[in-house]
């Protein structure tokens, strides 16, 4: 019976191939069907889970990428994407179906660069954040859309304007030098969110996210926070005023990352405007209130940049492929941020996958969750995950960095990112205030 089943098995796997994503737009039912058909393609290295409903009751899909699915392995960073956020921005969306099938698809020819990334990061890909504006803009299609059709959820609220603003509490509250990290949400904030809104802050509050990336349309620039201007001195101005971070830098590098790898969008005039590098600061483009890359620098430890990649929000179909071409090395470039090492196919001459990592641990070996991880010089902690485990990018440099935790004596170790390679960076913290001052374990670098 077996032997008799194997020619079966062979024409099922023609038909898989046959059946591969082409360049067309998806609509709801048609990017679930791609997005299961991926799992099914690749299912020892993928999950699908929903995060929760739209307004009108479609599914949040993200699909994941993983050597063990489903599964927070220690000091493995996770990754995310998150495209079409507003509604008639349909790029992104399917741009991250033609990843997640491209990943699955190497993943299978063995491609080592591929099984590598899959085997040292958990890439969580969300194609669509904004299902129902979606649908209401494709019925448009491409060619009679209205500027703004679609845009915003089945309430007719922008998702990019509705995270709770933690940039005011820290601007004005706190000012320059208050907290600009893990900033506590309003008690309220449930409220005052949309379902797509409150299933992303419950989504990226239970992943220790490192990275990630919203993608849209209707410029071509990458855009690192802050979004929201300090300054609403110029806010009728059309520019306002650079806004930068704590971790400006890196958020410089992170956008160039992208923009270098990308087709054109580095050579920075595109769609009528001129961005140097092809990046910009958010606020200093124009200040954007509630948005969610800042909302994710100031609620979590995960690093996000928004990234415009058409002029034209709905391209038409014949363009899909030109820009999957354009985007392809890039949108794989920017998961290896996270990651240590060289990208060989890199085309920036900066040095990539930079950072600490480590668990944080009592004497016993056991991790410390929410631990703070502080950098001397740097006003933005990170916390350790629930097994322990910190993740903190950081440029080539050598740094200052203290674990502490509430009952634990605090442990600060000098630490020297490398051009090439990772550090990582232990620390045991002895229990309690009559804890001996041993020094901290450091391993490796
Ligand atoms: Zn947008």
């Amino acid at each position: 019976m077996a032997r008799g089943l194997r020619p079966l098995a062979g024409a099922l796997l023609l038909l898989e191939v046959a059946a591969a994503l082409s360049f067309v737009h998806h609509r709801y039912e048609e990017m679930v069907q791609a997005l299961f058909r991926v799992q099914s393609e690749c299912p020892y290295v993928t999950r699908v889970y929903s995060i929760g409903r739209s307004v009108e009751g479609r599914h949040l899909y993200v699909l994941e990428f993983s050597d063990y699915p489903g599964i927070h392995e220690p000091l493995e960073p996770e990754f995310k994407y998150v495209g079409n956020m507003h509604g008639n921005e349909v790029l992104g969306r399917e741009l991250l179906l033609q990843l997640s099938e491209f990943l699955c698809e190497e993943y299978r020819r063995g491609s080592e660069r591929v099984t590598r990334l899959l085997h040292d990061t958990r890439i969580h890909i969300m194609p669509s954040m904004n299902p129902d504006g979606y649908e209401v803009a494709a019925k448009q299609g491409p060619d009679s859309i209205g500027y703004l059709t679609g845009r915003n959820n089945a309430n007719g609220v922008d998702l990019n304007r509705n995270f709770p603003d933690l940039n005011t509490f820290m601007y004005y509250s706190g000012e320059i030098s208050g907290p600009n990290h893990h900033i506590p949400l309003p008690d309220n904030w449930k409220s005052q969110v949309e379902p797509e809104t409150l299933a992303v802050i419950q989504w990226i509050g239970s992943y220790n996210f490192v990275l990630s990336a919203n993608l849209h349309g209707g410029a071509v620039v990458a855009n690192y926070p802050y979004d929201k201007s300090q300054d609403q001195r110029f806010r009728s101005h059309r520019r306002t005023v650079n806004t930068p971070t704590p971790d400006d830098k890196l958020f410089q590098k992170l956008a160039k990352t992208y923009s270098y790898a990308h087709g054109w969008m580095h050579r920075g005039w595109n769609c009528g405007d001129y961005f140097a590098d092809g990046i910009t600061n958010g606020a200093s483009w124009y200040s954007l209130s509630k948005g969610m890359q800042d909302f994710n620098y100031l609620y979590t430890n995960c690093f996000e940049i928004t990234l415009e990649l058409s002029c034209n929000k709905f391209p038409p179909e014949k363009d899909l492929e030109r820009q999957w071409m354009a985007n392809r090395e890039a949108l794989v470039a920017f998961i290896e941020e996270q990651r240590e090492g060289l990208n060989p196919a890199s085309t920036v001459s900066l040095q990539i996958h930079q950072g600490i990592k480590g668990m944080v641990s009592d004497e016993n070996n056991n991790g410390i969750a929410g631990a703070v991880i502080s950098v001397q010089g740097i006003s933005h902690d990170v916390t350790s995950g629930d097994m322990g485990d910190y993740f903190r990018l950081l440029l080539p440099g050598t740094y200052t960095v203290t674990a502490s935790a509430e009952g634990y004596q605090p442990q600060t170790v000098t630490t020297t990112v490398g051009p090439a390679e990772p550090s990582l960076v232990s620390q045991a913290l002895p229990w309690g205030p009559g804890a001996s001052k041993e020094q901290p374990n450091t391993f490796g670098r």
